[in-house]
């Protein structure tokens, strides 16, 4: 660790003293406060208590983002494809220079751990490497109409596009929303979750330095009701990319459809992990742990359902108590293996669930409470939590509760193993465990979902087209279908002079 990073988090833990982080909107290349003057407090989940305030978006922040969007749009549509490329690597390698700086602020504003922060920077700037490689490459097709005609598509970015990101992870869905959209030649404003602003900011400066010209990166901080909202409804915003809860996606949509703005949503999931019974518990107990603990279970794509074979369902589910027990629940920066709720709501929401599990009779076989910390009494934490044996109507089954609660569903072989999986409204993700590939292929063939994976539930990378089906969305980031998702086709015919005798 740098010695100054280093003396952040000493200060920060012996103190309270916070360093210099950017507190304001960017727009055109600079941090500014609010028009209003606006402001609103940030916490840290881990110590449950506010350290810093940054600016709150106005009406008026809204027109002045999409303005500097404008503006950027036009000089970085037109800036040459290879220098574009050259831009987004210079922004992999910074991100990487900082990566240290980068995790503090995500590890103080979102609650989880430094570790889980420094691998989501480091995801992050890979994804800008891959989309670094995309922007000479974005070519259209001929098409072949006789010879008195010249057919042709030419692809064309749509202008000034808009990333809402939740809390959970800042700084990939920055990556992931934003780095396709500029090698497409798109101007973007993000709108960070009210909760969690300020590495989009830091992520913003950090593009300039890399040489993105002032107005083609802006970030609106402030509350989703003003910001959110007013960049949902903007006419010059023309196209919305929305990650979070489905019913803020609805209300996304329809401002969205009042001035034919498209959308990519990503509306979470209650994704199941498959273990058929053959399958390799040990590696079924690491995935599921995995799948479901990491960043507190605050994934949309977690692995927050265990569909489990009747014949391995004991052995399984002690192999995951046995792992769940030695997770450290604490604050993030003092080396806990398990961080924070982001906020007080969310972890009260979360309770609420394993409430009523409790009030239901269920099988709590780990966990299923409050953590309540030693050093950090006040943080927002919550038990690593293990549901045995639920029914299929289960709350705890069927509803995203975006915390660590796994949910156990048993099942008797393969066929009600795809009943179960398939029995939510959400479709987001898959994980199958056998050592029948066959099986698993069928499987895989038959589930609803936006990706499978066999053997390995976070399998894959920034290269796989991810996203949902039915309420977990529609649309496709990652891979190259995400750079078509910010691009438009303009088909282009020319009647051209013909003569066959003038022609060898
Ligand atoms: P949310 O309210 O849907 O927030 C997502 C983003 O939308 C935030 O930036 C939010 O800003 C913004 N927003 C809120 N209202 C808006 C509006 N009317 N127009 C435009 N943007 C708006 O999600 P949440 O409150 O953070 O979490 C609620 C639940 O959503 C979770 O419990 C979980 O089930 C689900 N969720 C899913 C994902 C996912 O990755 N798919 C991520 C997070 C949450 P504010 O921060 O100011 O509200
Ligand atoms: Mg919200």
């Amino acid at each position: 660790m740098t010695a100054v990073v280093n003396s952040w988090i000493k200060a920060y833990l012996e103190s309270g003293t916070v360093p210099a982080l950017p507190d304001g909107h960017f727009i055109d290349g600079k941090v500014v406060p609010s028009l209003s003057g606006e402001r609103m407090e940030i916490a840290d989940p881990g110590m449950g208590r506010v350290f810093m305030s940054v600016a709150a978006a106005g009406a008026d922040d809204v027109d002045a983002a999409v303005a500097s969007a404008l503006r950027g749009f036009r000089i970085w549509r037109d800036t040459a494809p290879m220098e574009r490329g050259r831009v987004l690597a210079r922004m992999a390698a910074l991100m990487l220079r900082d990566m240290e700086q980068l995790a503090f602020a995500e590890t103080v504003t979102v609650g989880k751990t430094y570790t889980e922060s420094c691998n989501n920077v480091r995801s992050a700037a890979r994804t800008f490497e891959y989309y670094a490689g995309a922007p000479d490459k974005l070519q259209g097709d001929s098409i072949p109409l006789g010879p008195a005609q010249l057919g042709m598509t030419l692809l064309e970015p749509l202008g000034v596009v808009t990333q809402i990101i939740p809390w959970n992870y800042p700084i990939t869905t920055f990556a992931r929303g934003i780095a396709p959209a500029l090698a497409a030649g798109c101007s973007v404003i993000a709108k960070p979750a009210e909760t969690t602003p300020l590495t989009a900011v830091m992520l913003a400066q950090l593009l300039c330095e890399a040489g993105l010209p002032a107005g083609a990166c802006n970030v609106l901080l402030g509350l989703g009701t003003v910001a959110g909202a007013g960049l949902s409804a903007h006419p010059d915003v023309a196209h919305i990319t929305f990650t979070g809860s489905p019913k803020v996606g609805t209300a996304v949509m329809t401002a969205a459809a009042q001035h034919y703005a498209s959308v990519t949503m990503e509306l979470g999931g209650k994704s199941p992990l498959i273990a058929l019974a053959d399958c390799d518990v040990e590696a079924a107990a690491d995935g599921a742990v995995a799948a479901i603990y990491e960043n507190a279970g605050q994934i949309c794509s977690a692995g927050s359902r265990l569909v489990v074979d009747k014949r391995i369902h004991r052995p399984l589910v002690e192999a995951i108590a046995q792992r769940v027990a030695r997770i450290s629940v604490g604050h993030g920066l003092r080396g806990a293996s398990m961080g924070a709720i982001n906020s007080r709501r969310q972890m009260e929401r979360i309770l609420a669930f394993l409430d009523q599990a409790k009030a239901l009779g269920s099988k709590v076989a780990f966990g299923g409470a409050r953590h309540l910390d030693a050093v950090d009494p006040e943080g927002w934490f919550i038990q690593p939590t293990l549901l045995d044996d639920l029914a299929t109507d289960h709350p705890c089954v069927q509803e995203e509760i975006f915390g660590p609660v796994l949910s156990v569903q048993v099942v008797d072989g393969i066929e009600d193993a795809l009943r179960a999986a398939n029995s939510t409204r959400y479709g987001l993700m898959a994980g199958i465990y056998s050592k029948d590939i066959g099986a698993a292929l069928a499987l895989a063939r038959d589930i609803k979902s936006g990706q499978v994976t066999i053997n390995n539930y976070w399998g894959g990378g920034v290269e796989v087209p991810f996203g949902g089906v039915e309420q977990s969305g529609f649309g496709r980031e990652k891979g190259f279908a995400a750079v078509a998702s910010y691009c438009r086709t303009k088909s282009l015919v020319a009647k051209v002079p013909y003569s066959q005798n003038a022609r060898v």
